[in-house]
């Protein structure tokens, strides 16, 4: 049994994965497909990242952070989510995929732009707009049943990445908090930040000193000169419906 299962490992689902991974709980992130996002062109609008940032090389970065954070991942497309005991709401949910064996966990968080069909036996509350459907949740991403979440797009937010991800990251915490997690704030700060003050440093929040700090920015540094040294081969996904020769 999981802590939370993310149905979706896009912009939204990702970020939700790195906050709830940090705080410990185990976070498995299923994911059927592709971004939306693999679509872009050039992503010009991310804060920084002054003259853009190829998308799938964000997504790559996105996706390893969420591992380094500890967070797993299972390929395949949730075709069905289910409570596991009607009568107990702390008992968790199924979930069918179309490829691997069920999945149980306590909370689930779906962020699966484009597709929400799986919840449907869980009544939610979904509105059509068009072809598209929306699960309508409150602003932190809490959906009428308790233990189900929505984040990004398919909660109803505007399509842009930075507000899939501060969504999902919204998410997150509202899991964390609801899940009696002791995380008061995701946060590194230098060392004497709060000791130096007489105060514990709190749950979450690390202190750490300048040693530490000067190798994690190398690491970091590394890393960054690492990934974007070469440009990626990979070309965005055109829409379905362009006819290309
Ligand atoms: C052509 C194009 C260009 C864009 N350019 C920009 C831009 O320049 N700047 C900008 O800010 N935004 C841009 N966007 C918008 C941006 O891509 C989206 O707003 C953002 O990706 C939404 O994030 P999300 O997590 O809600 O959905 P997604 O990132 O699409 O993630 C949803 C994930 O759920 C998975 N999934 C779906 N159904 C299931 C299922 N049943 N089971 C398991 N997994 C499932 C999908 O495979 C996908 O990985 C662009 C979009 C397009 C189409």
């Amino acid at each position: 049994m999981h802590d939370l299962c993310i149905i979706g490992g896009g912009v939204a689902g990702l970020a939700t994965s790195i906050f709830t991974a940090r705080a410990g709980l185990d976070t498995l992130v299923i994911d059927g497909g592709e971004s939306i996002l693999a679509r872009n062109a050039s992503l010009e609008n991310y804060p920084g990242f002054p003259n853009g940032v190829d998308a799938r090389r964000y997504l790559q970065l996105v996706r390893e952070q969420a591992r380094n954070a500890g967070a797993t991942f299972e390929l395949g497309r949730v075709t069905s989510a289910e409570r596991r005991d009607d009568t107990d709401p702390e008992a968790g949910f199924a979930l069918e995929t179309d490829g691997g064996d069920p999945i149980e966990a306590r909370r689930i968080v779906a962020a699966s732009w484009s597709d929400s069909e799986y919840l449907v036996p869980l009544d939610v509350g979904r509105t059509q707009r068009g072809s598209k459907h929306f699960v309508s949740a409150d602003e932190a991403g809490r959906t009428a049943v308790d233990g189900v979440y929505a984040a990004g797009r398919l909660a109803g937010e505007p399509h842009q990445t930075i507000v899939a991800a501060g969504h999902g990251a919204k998410v997150g915490l509202a899991v964390i908090h609801d899940s009696d997690t002791d995380f008061y704030h995701d946060w590194v700060a230098p060392e004497g930040y709060f000791t130096g003050r007489g105060r514990d440093v709190p749950p979450g929040c690390e202190e750490i000193d300048d040693d530490e700090r000067r190798e994690r920015d190398e690491r970091a540094r590394k890393r960054m000169r690492d990934a974007f040294a070469e440009p990626l081969d990979d070309q965005p996904t055109m829409h379905p419906s362009v006819e290309r020769d």
